[in-house]
């Protein structure tokens, strides 16, 4: 596809959305637009094309903070101001919302980097950003059966890097504040692309339990 074949895809896509989708919620388009943003959760997610933290969550504008990059990470704080930094202390400290949830996904393209580091001879700034993750590949591996399968190797890794973000996260002096005081809680996704399918480890638990469909509403 030429590039400008892919800018004309994009406006037909904009188009698109004002003619249909705006025009269905215009009111709430622009309510939202003189009101002041009050998410109340933010998603730190993969950059990866097929993960749609709004879609999967059922959002609407003004619901979910978002910040993605490779891999989903959440460095720990270090007093050096950074992107992901400065999205996590304004959503906390600024927007005041109520829970973070960091979302990795199945066939993260980083995350087999982290395990195929030669995937990333030529990539010399994805390679230092996949140092976030390092720790978890560590823990991974330190967990591996003897002769697991790639494919198993690869979930393993993915959900602990999921669960070390969330220890990365509460190095933020914002994020302890808040959940010391009890008006910030945290929770660890991996999203099946394949199936729709989300898995939650709830804060301070290892397991990632599937929402199914019919299960209930839990609070
Ligand atoms: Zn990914």
């Amino acid at each position: 596809m030429s590039e400008e074949s892919v800018l004309e895809k994009l406006r037909a896509g904009a188009r698109k959305f004002q003619a249909e989708v705006y025009a269905k919620n215009a009111e709430h388009y622009q309510r939202a637009a003189s009101t002041p943003q009050a998410p109340h959760t933010l998603i730190i997610s993969c950059a990866d094309s097929r993960v749609d933290v709004e879609a999967i969550t059922s959002s609407g504008p003004g619901q979910v903070f978002v910040t993605r990059n490779v891999g989903n990470m959440a460095p720990p704080y270090s007093g050096t101001p950074g992107g992901v930094t400065a999205v996590i202390e304004y959503a906390v400290a600024a927007l005041k919302v109520k829970h973070v949830v960091v979302c990795g996904h199945s066939d993260c393209g980083a995350m087999k980097a982290l395990l195929h580091p030669p995937a990333t001879d030529n990539l010399p700034t994805v390679r230092y950003w996949l140092h976030h993750g390092q720790a978890a590949l560590m823990v991974a591996e330190s967990m591996a059966h003897k002769d697991e399968p790639q494919i198993d190797k690869l979930k393993r890794l993915t959900e602990e890097n999921v669960l070390m973000q969330l220890v990365h996260l509460k190095t933020h002096p914002s994020v302890a504040g808040a959940m010391a005081r009890g008006e910030l809680t945290m929770s660890g996704w991996v999203y099946d692309i394949g199936s729709g399918v989300v898995r939650i480890a709830e804060e301070g638990h290892r397991d990632f339990i599937p929402v199914t469909v019919g299960a209930g509403a839990k609070a």
